[in-house]
């Protein structure tokens, strides 16, 4: 009788565990089966400062670099939005050159890494590519821009970067620029300029997104208002949860939702969680800052020292990080005021992205843990994951004809 037990219980036991999925295998399975996109890495920079090569897998604690193709393997990531960066300078005719040939400098460098490595990652300009590469087991790069400065008042660059494989453009940076003021700036032309209007409607009309992120408010109802297709903003977060004026109040994530557009959550940790007080940290860093100029206009000698100090620095003071936890309360409360179909991730890797446990892409897998533990649906995940950034995308493509 007692035998009969226990081969019963054994029995069970091995059929529960034929029969259900772990925790960890449910999350590769939904990253498997989603296209996971993250919107916004700014990882070229990378590409043309270092001896750097997105086939090496690297070590984020000691380089900081961020993303690589083992890591998105790792982290289970198959597509990237990678910014042409652009920091904002002189606004003029020199200075908008000048800016214009270092995006098209940091363009090349993206087919050059992507050329050498054909066989794991290709350049996508359509939604369709990134699916058709994910049956093939490739990851797909997508170009945007971040910082219209980039266009300087030239409405035909649009065009130029377009055909180039642009599909977005961030249209400003931390400063104001000729397009229209930012989040991070006082008021100088109370949102959208004549030609910021223009560009809008030239980039509706082309089939390039519009991203939001970074510009002003006044700026953002501008936009809201004059584009005839759904916008993103690429790497923002909810301002009722952190506020931070990069982020999005409700009402802006509403009016998102209204115009069919997506917020994608951005994980730089100052813009998920108010920062907690760190002066030693703080003076070392205002110190090293002042020291290197602001970073500005280094010879490749200086940079390659101030990127050792700012490092070392990193080291000795290491920031008290939000965690995906933290991450994860903005995508609730985006969800809760815009929907479910308004949201998705953009991590800002390599601009100053990453949590404490989303530390690099190899870490992606720990958001999905989170919003499985908080009851998403895995039609829901994947909808975060890219499906909804995608809708955007496709119509986008779509609306260029009616525009
Ligand atoms: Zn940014």
């Amino acid at each position: 009788m007692k035998k009969t037990y226990i081969v019963i219980i054994v029995l069970l036991i091995s059929t529960l565990g034929c029969n259900q999925e772990t925790f960890q295998e449910k999350v590769k399975r939904i990253h498997t089966k989603a296209l996971t996109l993250d919107s916004h890495t700014d990882t070229p920079l990378r590409f043309t400062r270092d001896d750097f090569s997105i086939a090496e897998k690297h070590d984020a604690q000691k380089t900081y670099s961020r993303v690589d193709l083992p890591r998105m393997n790792e982290g289970g990531l198959d597509a990237m939005f990678i910014a042409a960066f652009i920091s904002q300078r002189a606004r003029t005719p020199e200075g908008h050159e000048k800016a214009n040939k270092e995006t098209h400098r940091i363009i090349d460098s993206i087919y050059s890494q992507v050329s050498k490595n054909k066989d794991k990652v290709t350049i996508g300009t359509t939604p369709q590519d990134a699916y058709g590469n994910e049956e093939k087991g490739k990851h797909t790069f997508f170009i945007g821009i971040e910082n219209g400065y980039a266009l300087g008042k030239d409405i035909d660059e649009i065009q130029h970067f377009y055909n180039r494989g642009v599909r977005y453009i961030t249209l400003s940076h931390t400063k104001n620029n000729d397009i229209c003021d930012s989040s991070t700036d006082s008021v100088e032309h109370n949102g959208l300029t004549d030609f910021g209007k223009s560009v809008v409607k030239k980039m509706n009309e082309l089939g390039v997104i519009v991203d939001v992120s970074h510009i002003s408010d006044k700026s953002f109802y501008d936009v809201i208002e004059l584009t005839k297709a759904p916008i993103i903003a690429s790497h923002s977060n909810a301002r009722a949860v952190c506020d931070n004026p990069r982020n999005l109040t409700d009402d802006m994530l509403q009016k998102v939702a209204k115009n069919g557009g997506v917020v994608q959550v951005c994980l730089l940790s100052d813009y998920v969680k108010p920062p907690v007080a760190q002066p030693k940290r703080d003076s070392a860093f205002k110190a090293l800052r002042k020291k290197w100029r602001g970073y500005n206009d280094l010879t490749d000698e200086e940079r390659a020292q101030a990127v050792r100090e700012w490092h070392a620095t990193q080291r000795d003071y290491p920031q008290k990080l939000a965690t995906v936890s933290d991450l994860v309360d903005h995508i609730d409360h985006i969800v809760k005021v815009a929907g479910i179909d308004h949201v998705g991730i953009g991590s800002d890797f390599d601009g100053g992205g990453g949590l404490k446990d989303c530390f690099d892409v190899s870490e992606m897998q720990n958001i999905t843990k989170e919003l499985l533990k908080r009851g998403y649906s895995e039609q829901e995940i994947i909808k975060i994951w890219g499906g909804n950034f995608m809708r955007v995308f496709n119509e986008v493509e779509q609306n260029k004809i009616k525009a």
